[in-house]
Protein backbone atom coordinates (compact mmCIF):
# COMPACT_ATOMS: atom_id res chain seq x y z
CA UNK A 1 0.00 0.00 0.00
CA UNK A 2 1.35 3.44 -0.46
CA UNK A 3 -0.39 5.86 2.24
CA UNK A 4 -0.59 10.16 1.72
CA UNK A 5 -2.17 12.37 3.77
CA UNK A 6 -3.82 15.23 2.11
CA UNK A 7 -4.89 19.03 2.67
CA UNK A 8 -4.07 21.94 4.79
CA UNK A 9 -1.14 21.69 7.09
CA UNK A 10 -2.22 20.27 10.52
CA UNK A 11 -5.46 19.58 8.90
CA UNK A 12 -4.28 16.53 6.80
CA UNK A 13 -6.36 14.03 6.15
CA UNK A 14 -5.56 10.36 5.51
CA UNK A 15 -5.87 9.04 1.77
CA UNK A 16 -4.21 5.92 -0.11
CA UNK A 17 -3.10 5.49 -3.79
CA UNK A 18 -4.12 2.95 -5.64
CA UNK A 19 -2.86 2.59 -9.21
CA UNK A 20 -1.06 6.03 -9.46
CA UNK A 21 -4.89 7.84 -8.44
CA UNK A 22 -5.01 9.36 -4.76
CA UNK A 23 -8.21 8.60 -2.98
CA UNK A 24 -9.68 10.16 0.27
CA UNK A 25 -9.96 7.89 3.08
CA UNK A 26 -11.04 10.11 5.79
CA UNK A 27 -14.14 7.72 6.21
CA UNK A 28 -12.22 4.96 7.62
CA UNK A 29 -12.07 7.11 10.25
CA UNK A 30 -8.39 6.94 11.57
CA UNK A 31 -5.00 9.37 10.81
CA UNK A 32 -1.44 7.89 10.17
CA UNK A 33 0.04 8.16 13.65
CA UNK A 34 1.40 6.22 16.27
CA UNK A 35 -1.56 4.51 18.07
CA UNK A 36 -2.95 3.70 13.98
CA UNK A 37 0.36 1.73 13.44
CA UNK A 38 -0.01 0.79 17.37
CA UNK A 39 -3.25 -0.74 16.26
CA UNK A 40 -2.84 -3.04 13.58
CA UNK A 41 -3.97 -0.18 11.37
CA UNK A 42 -1.97 -1.00 8.37
CA UNK A 43 -4.31 -4.61 7.94
CA UNK A 44 -7.60 -3.04 9.20
CA UNK A 45 -6.87 -0.42 6.08
CA UNK A 46 -6.16 -2.66 3.81
CA UNK A 47 -9.58 -4.82 4.44
CA UNK A 48 -11.32 -1.23 4.49
CA UNK A 49 -10.13 -0.55 1.14
CA UNK A 50 -10.67 -3.76 -0.20
CA UNK A 51 -14.40 -3.15 1.02
CA UNK A 52 -14.67 0.20 0.03
CA UNK A 53 -12.98 0.49 -3.02
CA UNK A 54 -15.55 1.31 -5.37
CA UNK A 55 -16.68 4.20 -3.39
CA UNK A 56 -13.56 5.64 -2.56
CA UNK A 57 -13.41 9.26 -4.05
CA UNK A 58 -10.68 10.69 -6.15
CA UNK A 59 -8.64 13.59 -5.06
CA UNK A 60 -8.40 16.50 -7.20
CA UNK A 61 -5.01 16.67 -9.05
CA UNK A 62 -2.44 19.37 -7.29
CA UNK A 63 -3.95 18.65 -3.46
CA UNK A 64 -1.51 19.26 -1.11
CA UNK A 65 0.06 16.62 0.80
CA UNK A 66 1.09 16.63 3.92
CA UNK A 67 3.96 14.09 5.55
CA UNK A 68 2.19 10.77 5.26
CA UNK A 69 2.86 9.98 9.14
CA UNK A 70 0.91 12.22 11.48
CA UNK A 71 3.52 13.81 14.46
CA UNK A 72 5.76 10.87 15.55
CA UNK A 73 7.04 10.72 19.03
CA UNK A 74 10.52 11.25 16.96
CA UNK A 75 12.72 11.56 14.10
CA UNK A 76 16.18 9.86 14.51
CA UNK A 77 18.45 10.08 12.03
CA UNK A 78 21.58 8.29 11.27
CA UNK A 79 24.56 10.47 10.36
CA UNK A 80 27.85 9.66 7.89
CA UNK A 81 26.24 6.57 6.77
CA UNK A 82 27.72 6.56 2.99
CA UNK A 83 31.49 6.07 2.61
CA UNK A 84 31.70 8.85 -0.14
CA UNK A 85 29.83 11.50 1.80
CA UNK A 86 31.80 11.10 5.08
CA UNK A 87 35.03 11.92 3.00
CA UNK A 88 33.47 14.65 1.00
CA UNK A 89 32.85 16.22 4.85
CA UNK A 90 36.02 15.64 5.51
CA UNK A 91 34.85 12.49 8.42
CA UNK A 92 36.14 9.45 8.79
CA UNK A 93 33.76 6.86 8.50
CA UNK A 94 32.66 6.26 12.01
CA UNK A 95 32.92 2.71 13.91
CA UNK A 96 29.42 2.78 14.78
CA UNK A 97 26.58 4.54 13.74
CA UNK A 98 26.14 8.22 14.65
CA UNK A 99 22.38 9.08 15.90
CA UNK A 100 21.49 12.71 16.40
CA UNK A 101 17.82 14.01 16.28
CA UNK A 102 15.58 16.30 14.28
CA UNK A 103 12.69 17.70 16.51
CA UNK A 104 9.40 16.61 14.86
CA UNK A 105 7.86 20.36 14.62
CA UNK A 106 9.90 20.20 11.42
CA UNK A 107 8.12 18.05 9.30
CA UNK A 108 5.96 19.00 6.85
CA UNK A 109 5.14 17.97 2.94
CA UNK A 110 6.98 16.94 0.41
CA UNK A 111 5.97 20.02 -1.57
CA UNK A 112 6.02 22.56 0.72
CA UNK A 113 8.68 25.23 0.56
CA UNK A 114 11.52 25.55 2.49
CA UNK A 115 11.90 28.14 4.83
CA UNK A 116 15.78 29.71 5.40
CA UNK A 117 16.34 29.99 8.78
CA UNK A 118 16.56 33.53 10.78
CA UNK A 119 20.31 34.50 10.14
CA UNK A 120 20.97 31.43 7.87
CA UNK A 121 23.96 31.07 5.51
CA UNK A 122 24.35 27.13 5.00
CA UNK A 123 21.11 25.64 4.46
CA UNK A 124 22.26 22.34 2.50
CA UNK A 125 20.15 19.58 1.20
CA UNK A 126 20.36 15.84 1.84
CA UNK A 127 17.97 12.82 0.28
CA UNK A 128 17.62 10.36 2.54
CA UNK A 129 15.68 6.50 2.60
CA UNK A 130 13.39 6.74 6.07
CA UNK A 131 12.14 3.96 7.59
CA UNK A 132 8.96 4.52 9.32
CA UNK A 133 8.48 2.20 12.68
CA UNK A 134 5.38 -0.32 12.80
CA UNK A 135 5.67 -1.49 16.27
CA UNK A 136 7.64 -0.33 19.73
CA UNK A 137 10.88 -2.07 19.54
CA UNK A 138 13.20 -2.20 22.62
CA UNK A 139 16.23 -4.26 22.59
CA UNK A 140 15.43 -6.02 19.44
CA UNK A 141 17.69 -8.41 17.19
CA UNK A 142 18.72 -7.92 13.47
CA UNK A 143 17.58 -10.65 12.90
CA UNK A 144 14.02 -9.51 12.99
CA UNK A 145 14.40 -6.12 12.93
CA UNK A 146 12.63 -5.62 9.22
CA UNK A 147 9.41 -7.25 11.02
CA UNK A 148 8.82 -3.86 13.16
CA UNK A 149 9.14 -1.52 9.88
CA UNK A 150 5.50 -0.20 8.70
CA UNK A 151 7.23 0.97 5.44
CA UNK A 152 9.22 4.13 3.67
CA UNK A 153 9.29 7.23 3.24
CA UNK A 154 11.28 9.39 1.34
CA UNK A 155 13.24 12.45 3.13
CA UNK A 156 15.31 15.82 2.52
CA UNK A 157 17.02 15.97 5.89
CA UNK A 158 17.08 19.97 5.21
CA UNK A 159 20.84 20.87 7.25
CA UNK A 160 22.22 24.51 8.33
CA UNK A 161 25.69 23.81 8.34
CA UNK A 162 27.11 26.88 10.64
CA UNK A 163 24.45 26.21 12.84
CA UNK A 164 25.43 21.93 13.07
CA UNK A 165 28.72 22.51 13.08
CA UNK A 166 30.06 25.62 13.99
CA UNK A 167 27.94 26.93 16.92
CA UNK A 168 29.02 24.37 19.51
CA UNK A 169 27.54 21.03 21.12
CA UNK A 170 26.29 18.66 19.04
CA UNK A 171 24.75 18.67 15.64
CA UNK A 172 20.97 18.83 16.67
CA UNK A 173 20.67 23.21 16.32
CA UNK A 174 21.17 22.74 12.62
CA UNK A 175 18.93 19.98 11.75
CA UNK A 176 15.75 20.91 13.68
CA UNK A 177 14.12 24.31 12.07
CA UNK A 178 10.85 24.49 10.57
CA UNK A 179 10.36 22.63 7.51
CA UNK A 180 13.87 20.89 8.00
CA UNK A 181 12.34 17.86 7.27
CA UNK A 182 9.86 17.42 4.24
CA UNK A 183 8.35 13.75 4.29
CA UNK A 184 6.96 12.11 1.63
CA UNK A 185 5.11 11.92 -0.84
CA UNK A 186 3.97 8.55 -0.05
CA UNK A 187 4.73 5.78 2.71
CA UNK A 188 5.05 2.63 1.02
CA UNK A 189 4.78 -0.59 2.85
CA UNK A 190 7.73 -3.28 2.34
CA UNK A 191 5.89 -5.25 0.24
CA UNK A 192 5.89 -2.17 -2.87
CA UNK A 193 9.82 -2.20 -2.44
CA UNK A 194 12.00 -3.90 -3.90
CA UNK A 195 15.68 -4.71 -2.50
CA UNK A 196 15.85 -1.89 0.27
CA UNK A 197 19.59 -2.50 -0.11
CA UNK A 198 19.46 -1.58 -4.03
CA UNK A 199 17.80 1.78 -4.54
CA UNK A 200 18.53 4.91 -5.93
CA UNK A 201 18.41 7.83 -4.71
CA UNK A 202 19.47 11.23 -6.24
CA UNK A 203 18.69 14.99 -5.38
CA UNK A 204 18.96 18.20 -8.10
CA UNK A 205 19.10 22.21 -7.54
CA UNK A 206 17.81 24.06 -10.31
CA UNK A 207 17.73 20.82 -12.34
CA UNK A 208 21.23 19.72 -11.76
CA UNK A 209 22.40 16.94 -10.48
CA UNK A 210 23.83 17.47 -7.23
CA UNK A 211 23.94 13.67 -5.04
CA UNK A 212 23.12 10.16 -7.11
CA UNK A 213 23.66 7.36 -4.92
CA UNK A 214 22.69 4.25 -3.82
CA UNK A 215 21.18 2.21 -0.64
CA UNK A 216 24.13 -0.41 -1.67
CA UNK A 217 26.31 2.12 -0.24
CA UNK A 218 24.87 2.09 3.24
CA UNK A 219 27.80 1.65 5.86
CA UNK A 220 24.89 0.33 8.32
CA UNK A 221 22.18 -1.70 6.83
CA UNK A 222 18.61 -0.86 7.69
CA UNK A 223 18.49 -4.18 10.34
CA UNK A 224 21.22 -3.42 11.98
CA UNK A 225 20.18 0.65 12.23
CA UNK A 226 16.78 -0.29 14.02
CA UNK A 227 18.75 -3.10 16.10
CA UNK A 228 20.99 -0.42 16.96
CA UNK A 229 19.03 2.21 17.80
CA UNK A 230 16.75 0.36 19.76
CA UNK A 231 19.78 -0.44 22.33
CA UNK A 232 19.72 3.16 23.15
CA UNK A 233 16.28 4.34 23.20
CA UNK A 234 12.54 2.79 22.49
CA UNK A 235 11.30 3.10 19.07
CA UNK A 236 7.32 3.81 19.02
CA UNK A 237 4.88 2.50 16.34
CA UNK A 238 5.15 5.96 13.79
CA UNK A 239 8.94 7.07 15.02
CA UNK A 240 11.11 8.03 11.58
CA UNK A 241 14.54 6.80 11.09
CA UNK A 242 16.52 8.36 8.20
CA UNK A 243 19.39 6.39 7.20
CA UNK A 244 22.04 9.10 6.25
CA UNK A 245 22.53 10.37 2.76
CA UNK A 246 25.04 9.68 -0.01
CA UNK A 247 27.69 12.44 -1.57
CA UNK A 248 27.09 15.33 -2.82
CA UNK A 249 25.99 18.28 -0.49
CA UNK A 250 26.41 21.50 -0.72
CA UNK A 251 28.91 21.18 2.56
CA UNK A 252 30.81 18.74 0.34
CA UNK A 253 31.36 21.12 -2.86
CA UNK A 254 34.69 22.84 -3.17
CA UNK A 255 33.74 25.50 -2.84
CA UNK A 256 30.81 25.20 -1.00
CA UNK A 257 27.29 25.82 -2.52
CA UNK A 258 23.91 26.64 -0.10
CA UNK A 259 20.69 27.19 -1.04
CA UNK A 260 19.32 30.87 -1.27
CA UNK A 261 15.72 32.03 -1.84
CA UNK A 262 14.74 31.19 -5.34
CA UNK A 263 16.32 27.96 -5.51
CA UNK A 264 14.44 24.80 -6.44
CA UNK A 265 15.26 21.39 -5.07
CA UNK A 266 13.72 18.33 -6.33
CA UNK A 267 14.43 14.70 -4.99
CA UNK A 268 13.35 10.78 -4.74
CA UNK A 269 13.96 7.19 -4.49
CA UNK A 270 12.70 4.24 -6.33
CA UNK A 271 9.70 3.14 -5.16
CA UNK A 272 9.14 6.40 -3.08
CA UNK A 273 8.54 8.73 -5.77
CA UNK A 274 9.42 12.57 -6.15
CA UNK A 275 9.36 15.66 -4.20
CA UNK A 276 9.82 19.50 -5.04
CA UNK A 277 10.74 22.16 -3.02
CA UNK A 278 10.69 25.71 -3.26
CA UNK A 279 13.55 27.61 -1.31
CA UNK A 280 12.02 31.29 0.61
CA UNK A 281 13.76 33.17 3.15
CA UNK A 282 12.22 32.93 6.74
CA UNK A 283 8.87 34.13 7.12
CA UNK A 284 6.94 33.88 10.56
CA UNK A 285 3.57 31.71 9.88
ZN1 LIG B 1 21.23 13.29 7.15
Amino acid sequence: MKLIRHGELNKEKPGIILEDTSYDVSAFGEDYNEQFFESGGLEKLKSWVAANKGVLKALPAGVRLGSPVGRPSKIVCIGLNYVDHAKETGATPPPEPVIFLKSTTALCGPNDDIMIPKGSVKTDWEVELAVVMGKRASYVDEANALDYVAGYVLHNDVSEREFQIERSGTWDKGKGCDTFAPLGPWLATPDEMGDIHHLRLWLTVNGKTMQDGTTANLIFNIPFLIAYTSQFMTLLPGDVISTGTPAGVGLGMKPNVYLKPGDVVELGIDHLGQARQNIKAYAKS
